[in-house]
């Protein structure tokens, strides 16, 4: 079978050397492989969506080298995930749910910072509809995936290893979707990735711990699970996920202040055990290099651009 792979990025801010870094990885195994590469804009998360960031994401990553075979859009797919909803519907598969962050917080025993919630399940079997749930609550459910007790995921992480999830224990009843037709992330990233012949997903690994409960909706909806390759991500000096308070690393800057895409491209691939620290490289004359045995486990923290 030859190699799909995608890039998916959201449009919810510009785009950085965290999400280029992950992208740079996906291009390359693409092709490397000789494989295919789709772009796949994932613009579904309307109030976090910012106007024109899909179009300067697109340009920004040409600037780059970048190239894909294929272009899709999310917003444009809606009645594929309205479909695969009717589908879990109709099998007992999913159902609406009325509760708040806040309701399924305090039935947590011992909630962390940052951790899943676990849904202790009070909408199942409550409502006959998406319609009486909308009702009761006067505000948009979202559609929940029924898990079954003691249901356990574990996969093979092409990057990473072995990762196993007891799901019904530790995220219970996930959501699929906060759209009244199933147009969410979950449900979506499951029916594209199949729609579009993905074999493999490269993404950073803070998705790791989301990968199960998109087994569970492919295997559901009868559609092939794809390789899984999750990266770490960049971090910041205090070791979190790349953000605006670290300082500016838009691509769009960097292009700005006129710094070349090999300058930008080379100090990523250095990152990665590619390239000698300030070797200026093109994407593409880093095929004969790629690997994915040097790329450290841990996080990338970048000191500078020339770093
Ligand atoms: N669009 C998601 C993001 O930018 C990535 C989703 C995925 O790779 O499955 O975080």
């Amino acid at each position: 079978m030859s190699y799909v792979g995608r890039l998916a990025p959201s449009p919810t801010g510009a785009l950085h050397l965290g999400n280029v870094r992950t992208f740079m990885i996906a291009w390359l195994r693409a092709r490397s492989l000789g494989g295919r590469l789709v772009m796949r804009m994932e613009d579904l998360d309307h109030p976090k969506d910012k106007p024109g960031a899909a179009a300067a994401a697109i340009e920004d990553l040409r600037w780059l080298g970048f190239d894909w075979d294929a272009e899709y859009v999310q917003s444009e797919r809606k009645a594929l995930y309205r479909e695969a909803l009717e589908s879990l519907v109709a099998k007992g598969l999913a159902y609406p749910c009325v509760c708040t962050r806040r309701d399924v917080e305090s039935a947590q025993s011992a909630p962390h910072a940052g951790e899943q919630l676990h849904y202790p399940g009070t909408c199942r079997n409550r409502f006959a509809g998406w319609r009486e749930a909308y009702a009761l609550a006067g505000r948009v459910p979202c559609w929940r995936f029924r898990v079954e007790p003691g249901e356990t995921i574990a996969f093979d992480d092409v990057f990473a290893g072995r990762f196993e999830q007891r799901v019904a224990e530790k995220l219970g009843d996930f959501p699929l979707a906060r759209d009244e037709f199933g147009a969410g992330y979950t449900l979506a990233v499951v029916v594209d990735d199949a729609a579009m012949g993905v074999t493999e997903v490269v993404r950073g690994d803070d998705l790791m711990a989301a990968t199960p409960a998109q087994i569970l909706i492919q295997r559901a909806l009868g559609l092939p699970t794809p390789g899984y390759c999750h990266v770490p991500l960049v971090v910041g000096p205090d070791g979190r996920r790349l953000a605006k308070r670290h300082g500016d690393t838009r691509i769009a800057s960097y292009r700005e202040a006129g710094l070349s895409p090999d300058r930008i491209i080379g100090m990523l691939a250095a990152s990665c055990g590619w390239a000698e620290k300030g070797e200026e490289l093109s994407l593409a004359s880093l095929l004969p290099r790629f690997t994915l045995k040097t790329i450290p486990k841990e996080p990338f923290r970048p000191d500078g651009l020339t770093g």
